[in-house]
């Protein structure tokens, strides 16, 4: 660390999407790794003019003044989603039992058509298209509420809403499509979004799905097949993407991804399996053939060759429905443990009086709170700015969201005991109340695999967190680029890091904005200090490891599961602190209380996985897992039927 001395400014930074595909050295990829890397890369949102709370974390500037005061829902928003969201409660309170839902694996179409005329298809969609031109922060509330309530609805709602057609079309459509689709899908004609196939899960370099152009150039003619399209069986209109003619760039080959608008009645398409799953068992998901399927120029989405960015895109802000709707399932799961937790008698006491039990209701309320504050957060920021940069924050409320969402329906069921177990037509049957724990524990399983996997949400949230070395020090650690390129590179790096470094190590916390209850003012300076000692510890990380650091995924999934927790701490201080300025005394105790605990234990967990850096078995275990997955082992594969 030579070059800590002298402190010049910053380098302006000014990446285009080329830059940040290039500052990656690829040269120690195989083919495939450098395909999917290369395609992702390229389709990466890179807004330098705005700023990223959360990015901001990972670079030791916490600035607490984007997040506080809490953001409190203007008074119109509030009412016109309040008559909406009365109306969608007391629908599915006397109409939709998710029980029946559940066995019979079909949603009643009376269900689906209510759900159209009450507007549930087009939250978001602006009035003058059909919708009801909610904002956000309604669309979350409605996800929480149906999540609260029936996981099958919740699923059918949100693939059609936040990845089938309206959402690109709102961030993305000509005025034309707009027109086209958006009335249609507002009255509740359901879409759907495919891009799964047998060989594409995470990653879409290995599309096989093909839109060859017409000689004319006017339509294109899409041949292949997709899985898992979830409203697939039901969709009058959904979003295909596929592989277009490759383009030339610098004399290379680079692959085409486009997003085409696709009318389920074209001829050739064909529904030819519906899919069934462990849980959601009313998906209407299917396998999507298409055979020589003709689709309109005008039905692109973007523009040729965007299809990832519209995909990606989408999901940015299409992602922030599901830890909306655990947040539901999870206050739910609250509802059913406090009812429990307090006439369940064992030993002499409420088992809410065990201090097991007593252990975990705690925590499930704590995380429960955070995830509704993380997720009403995130949906202020999208309503205060459509073009603000959320993407970290929407995939750490995903990743967080739906972890912890199941971790408390496990913790749920173990505090239900036998009955948690046992289905809700069976304690019916015999005299018991009808909780569906086994049913919310099944439906809820999926969320940390679709609209990003956990792991891959890990690796996307690394990506981002690199993202500002990468741009500083890449050509420094790229083996590919010549001597010449990369020593001028690094004194350029040398000067920024010079500035950068040494203020990582100031010792005090930003400022506590003001009306901030003590108790959790000394929370947020503690935040404010370990996200410096979080972008401390990744520079260390970075400068020990060099390009070997992308390997690393599970050292980097410590990082940022560090700053995920940080952004829990400090969206749970903030909406803690506001509601203590407005309710009575008690709400004010109690908002403070779930805060507090819920901050206190975040450290714990920090803490372990600060600690985890330094003093962890990953390379042990990695190759431990070579082993087993070449190798017969014996003391493993014996005595259980082949
Ligand atoms: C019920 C259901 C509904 C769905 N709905 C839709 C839909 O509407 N439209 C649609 O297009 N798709 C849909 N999908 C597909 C879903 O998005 C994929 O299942 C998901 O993307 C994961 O892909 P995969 O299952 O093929 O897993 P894979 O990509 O094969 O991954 C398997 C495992 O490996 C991990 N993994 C993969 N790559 C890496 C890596 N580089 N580093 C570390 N770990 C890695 C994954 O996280 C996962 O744990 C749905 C799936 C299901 C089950």
């Amino acid at each position: 660390m030579s070059t800590l001395n002298s402190a010049p400014s910053e380098p302006e930074v000014k990446p285009t999407a080329e830059d940040a595909a290039s500052v990656i050295d690829t040269s120690k990829m195989n083919a495939g790794q450098r395909a999917a890397l290369e395609l992702t890369e390229a389709a990466r949102e890179t807004p330098a003019d705005r700023k990223s709370f959360v990015g901001g974390l990972f670079m030791g500037d916490c600035d607490l003044s984007a997040v506080f005061p809490f953001p409190e829902q203007n008074p119109e928003d509030r009412d016109q989603g309040d008559a909406f969201l009365q109306r969608l409660e007391k629908f599915l309170k006397e109409k939709v039992d998710p029980d029946e839902i559940d066995r019979t694996g079909e949603v009643p179409d009376e269900v689906i058509a209510e759900l159209g005329r009450m507007g549930a298809f087009g939250i978001k969609i602006a009035t003058q298209y059909g919708g009801l031109g909610l904002s956000q922060t309604n669309y979350s509330r409605a996800a929480m509420l149906l999540g609260s309530h029936d996981a099958n609805l919740t699923a059918l709602v949100s693939a059609h809403q936040s990845i089938g057609v309206p959402q690109p079309l709102i961030m993305f459509g000509t005025e034309e499509q707009k027109k086209k689709f958006l009335p249609r899908v507002a009255k509740g004609e359901i879409s759907a979004f495919a891009l799964t196939e047998q060989g594409v899960g995470s990653d879409p370099a290995t599309m096989t799905t093909r839109a060859e152009p017409t000689a004319d150039g006017k339509y294109f003619t899409i041949n292949g097949e997709k899985l898992w399209c979830t409203n697939g069986v039901k969709a009058g209109v959904i979003v295909v993407m596929a592989q277009t003619p490759p383009k030339i760039v610098n004399g290379k080959e680079k692959k085409q991804v486009t997003a085409f608008i696709v009318d389920m009645d074209t001829p050739g398409i064909e529904v030819t399996h519906r899919c069934h799953f462990m849980g959601l068992r009313a998906l209407y998901n299917g396998v999507v053939k298409f055979t020589n399927v003709v689709i309109p120029r005008e039905n692109i989405v973007l523009g040729e060759g965007k299809g990832l960015r519209v995909a990606l895109s989408t999901l940015n802000t299409g992602r922030l429905t599901l830890p909306a709707a655990c947040a539901g399932a999870s206050k739910q799961c609250l509802r059913i443990v406090k009812k429990w937790a307090n006439e369940r008698v064992q030993w002499g006491a409420n088992i809410g009086k065990h201090a097991a039990i007593a252990d975990k209701i705690a925590r499930m309320a704590a995380n429960t709170f955070a995830m509704e504050s993380m997720t009403l957060l995130v949906a202020s920021m999208v309503d205060k700015d459509k073009k603000a940069d959320i993407r970290l924050e929407a995939a750490i409320a995903k990743m967080w969201g739906t972890e912890e969402a199941w971790r408390i329906v496990d913790d749920t069921m173990q505090i239900r005991g036998g009955r948690g177990y046992e289905t809700e037509s069976s304690l019916k049957a015999r005299g018991d109340e009808p909780i569906g724990v086994e049913r919310m524990m099944r439906d809820c399983r999926i969320n940390t695999i679709f609209e990003g996997s956990s792991e891959i949400m890990r690796l996307f949230i690394a990506r981002e967190m690199l993202d500002p070395h990468l741009k500083v020090s890449g050509a420094v650690l790229d083996s590919r680029k010549p001597m010449g390129e990369r020593l001028p590179a690094a004194l350029k790096a040398g000067m920024y890091y010079a500035g950068w470094y040494p203020k990582q190590w100031l010792p005090f916390g930003s400022g506590i904005p003001d009306g901030v209850p003590g108790r959790l003012a000394k929370h947020l300076r503690w935040a404010s200090k370990t996200s410096r000692k979080l972008a401390r510890s990744l520079f260390h990380a970075m400068a020990k490891n060099g390009p070997k650091l992308e390997r690393e995924q599970v050292l980097l999934g410590r990082f940022v599961d560090i700053g995920a927790e940080l952004f829990a701490m400090i969206a749970t201080c903030s909406r803690a602190s506001a509601l203590a300025k407005t309710g009575s005394e008690n709400d004010r105790e109690e908002a403070i209380q779930l805060a507090d605990y819920f901050c206190a234990s975040a450290k714990l967990r920090i803490d372990r996985s600060f600690h985890g850096l330094s003093d962890n078995t990953d390379h042990q275990g990695y190759k431990l897992a070579q082993t087993v997955l070449k190798n017969s082992v014996k003391p493993l594969e014996d005595g259980i039927v082949k």
